[in-house]
Parts: C-alpha cells; structure tokens; sequence
C-alpha cells in the first residue's frame, strides 16, 4: 500500500499531464444512428474521443458520445463548424455533404476515409462506373434518362431489370423491379420518375448473398475479415452466417484497394449459381454485416475502424469463436399496424435471448420504432455452426408459434 503513495518530485509538479486515451485524435463522426453508437461502445475501450454531428436530439449515440453536435451532416456550414473540433472526421453513414468534405480537405481538414470515396460511394452510378474502369466483376449496367432508355436497357438486358436511383438510396428504398416492359413507367414512377437520377442494372441471378468487411489503416494495409452470408427472411429480418470464401474475398481486396483514405468498407457480393461473385455495392463505414464481429472477432469492425481512422496499427482480424450468426430485430409492418405488439415481440424474443448460452443482446434506443427500422440485434456465438444455429432456432421458434 506504501509503496502506491509515491511521493512526486518538484519538478512535476503542476505539470499537465494530458492523457487522452489512445489517440490524441478526437475522432468526429457525421452521422450518429446505431452505427455510430457502437463506434462510441469500442471508443470508450480504448479512452478515444468521439463527437457526433446529427439532427437528432436523442440519436442512438447520444447517450455515450463524448460530446453531441446537434445538425445536419448534409448543411455546409454545420460540417465545416464541426470539422474545426475535430483531429480526424468520418463517417458513419455515406449520405453526407461530399463536396463540403471535399473543400474542407483542401484546407487541411482530415477526412477518413477520403472526400473523394464518399463522392464516388454516395452516388451508385458513378460508383458502378468506379468499379468496372477498375475490371471488378459487375452486374451490367446503365445510365437512363427516359422511358425509350430503359426500354433499350430492357432489349438488351432482358427482364427482370433493377431500377435504381442514384443517390439516397438504403434498404433497398431506392429500387424498384421491372418483370417486364409494361411494368418500366409503373417502377420508375414508384422511385420519384427519372428526374431523381436513375440507372439500370442487369438482373443478377443470384443464389447468396455475401458480405466482406475490410479494413484499410493509414499505410494502405488492407486485412479483410471472414465473409459473411446473409439470409433474408420474409423480407423483413435476415441471418448472417458465414464461411470462408477466397474469391469474396479477392473482389472485396481489389474493389477497397481502388479506393482512398482509411477505415471499415463493406461490400456486398452476390455469388450465381455458376460460382461467379459479382459486386453490388461498397459502403465506406461499418456495416451491419459486420456487427457479429464485436462477440466473434478479435479486434471488431468498430475498434478497426477507429484504429484505422486514428493511424494506430489493424488489429487482427480472424476469429475468436468458432461460429457466429447474427439476428437483426427489425420493426415489422404488420406488427406496427398493431401499435404496441411491436415491442411486445422484440421483447419477446429479447427474453428469450437472454437465457440462450452465447447470446449477446443490443439494443440501439431509437427514439421511436418505424416500419422496417433496424432496432437492434442478436449474436450469437458457440462451438459449432449446427449449435449456433440450433440456438438461434430456439430464440425464434416461440416468436412463430405466437399466434400469427
Ligand atoms: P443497403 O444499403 O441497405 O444494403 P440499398 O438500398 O443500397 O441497400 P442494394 O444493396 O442496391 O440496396 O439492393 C438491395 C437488395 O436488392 C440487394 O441486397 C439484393 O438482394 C437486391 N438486388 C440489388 N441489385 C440487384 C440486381 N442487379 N439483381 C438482383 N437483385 C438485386
Ligand atoms: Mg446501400
Ligand atoms: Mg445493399
């Protein structure tokens, strides 16, 4: 007990010892929704401070940011007065003011990843046209501005047809699927008609889905994580499970290596039946096909993704689990018709996590539940993919057998 009361010397005295954690940097993130919350969850482990710019008073990372800007990540001026409190600004959703970014960076401003991957990403056209000058496999695709245009992507394509809009696009919102030319106006109507910007993309005849979260630090090295496959499931809840696949993750390394700045990438593949991987789109922050990382990985998407921003060294990616599988609780349609049955079933299916071997429950406080919200998830984590998924059974069989 003595020995912990040392005495200091003079000369320290009144020193300022200024300690910040593991970076000097405090990180300012533009946007702060569940993704952002858990970028603040992997901060606090390593004592980095994070601040927040979001129009939302009582956004999910309020509660647990070091400090909440109250604005918009779109406006000008807010970004700009923002960035002058920040040692190194990011991102934790694409749909930010680019060419504000873009400005700042010129005047020294830090922006990870780069100003100009957030342009490109934000905008799926230009991203798609990124992507095919740097020959990563692609769905075809093509630019529409009127109805004869997409009749001609129909001709040449064939049907089903994606239609997509360019920008301000997220779960799926911005698309619509022409089964045939009779369905193009009724589809490019239902996105706000070709004045929101439009642009085609061939059917991609897919048997899964897959996922790979990469890191790239400061230097330029790029570690991918374990691909994920993603599950939907009555197209309103999905499972991730996931396996290693080399040619994910070739794509996924050449599609990130094509791009500037540091930090997470997602990018999501689609894999046919004639074992081609196609890309369908890249986002520059973490995911939420990598949120099983945080129970099943050494060094978590959110962790990396500060470490890579800050210039720390990547932490390892490879898993300390031998099977993970995540379920996301997503607000239901019918269930929000029926008002309060919402949270009844996400409690429901809370409860019984709770009680499951390897379960680890989040939950993200939105401040309200809206049709189809990500409102929290589940991983779960065990010695095998059969006892993961045994176990992930068992949390849902009751929520089936509940009358519906
Ligand atoms: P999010 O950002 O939430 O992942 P998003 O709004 O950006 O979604 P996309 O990822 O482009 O939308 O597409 C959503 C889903 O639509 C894909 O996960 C896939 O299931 C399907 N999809 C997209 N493009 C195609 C395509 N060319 N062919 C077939 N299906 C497609
Ligand atoms: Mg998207
Ligand atoms: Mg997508």
């Amino acid at each position: 007990c003595k020995a912990s009361l040392e005495v200091q010397e003079p000369s320290h005295r009144g020193t300022e010892i200024e300690v910040h954690g593991l970076s000097q940097k405090v990180v300012g993130v533009l946007g702060g929704g569940q993704l952002g919350r858990m970028l603040c969850e992997a901060a606090s482990l390593l004592a980095i401070k994070i601040i927040i710019l979001d129009p939302m008073e009582n956004c999910p990372a309020s509660a647990i940011c070091h400090h909440h800007m109250i604005g918009s990540y779109d406006d000008s001026a807010t970004v700009e007065e923002f960035a002058k409190r920040c040692g190194v600004l990011t991102v934790e959703i694409e749909h930010v003011d680019a060419e504000t970014l873009e400005r700042l960076e010129k005047h020294g401003v830090d922006c990870q990843p780069k100003a100009s991957t957030i342009r490109i990403i934000q905008d799926k056209y230009l991203q798609k046209v990124h992507f095919s000058r740097h020959a990563i496999p692609l769905p075809k695709f093509m630019e529409v501005d009127d109805l004869e245009g997409a009749k001609r992507a129909g001709d040449l394509f064939g049907y089903p047809l994606m239609i997509k809009s360019k920008r301000l696009a997220y779960d799926g919102r911005g698309n619509a699927v022409a089964k045939s030319e009779e369905d193009l106006s009724l589809a490019v109507n239902a996105l706000g008609g070709f004045d929101r910007g439009l642009y085609i993309e061939k059917w991609a005849p897919f048997v899964k889905e897959l996922s790979v979260i990469v890191a790239r630090g400061r230097d330029n090295t790029v570690l991918c994580y374990p691909v994920v496959e993603t599950i939907h499931r009555q197209e309103d809840s999905f499972v991730d499970k996931f396996k290693i696949m080399k040619l994910a993750t070739d794509v996924a390394y050449k599609a990130v290596s094509s791009l500037e700045g540091a930090g997470i990438f997602a990018v999501e593949l689609f894999l046919t039946a004639d074992g081609e991987v196609l890309l369908n789109e890249v986002a520059p922050r973490p995911h939420n096909s990598g949120h099983h990382t945080i129970e099943s990985c050494f060094t978590s998407q959110y962790e990396q993704h500060l470490r890579a921003v800050v210039g720390l060294p990547l932490g390892d990616t490879s898993m300390k689990t031998p099977a993970a599988i995540m379920y996301n609780i997503l607000e239901k349609s019918y269930l929000w018709i029926q008002g309060d049955r919402g949270f009844d079933l996400a409690n429901q299916i809370i409860g019984r996590a709770l009680r499951i071997p390897g379960a680890s429950i989040h939950w993200y406080d939105k401040p309200e539940m809206r049709k189809q919200r990500k409102m929290g998830h589940i991983t779960i984590v065990g010695p095998s993919m059969g006892t993961v998924e045994a176990r992930l059974k068992s949390m849902l069989a009751e929520e089936t057998t509940d009358g519906k």
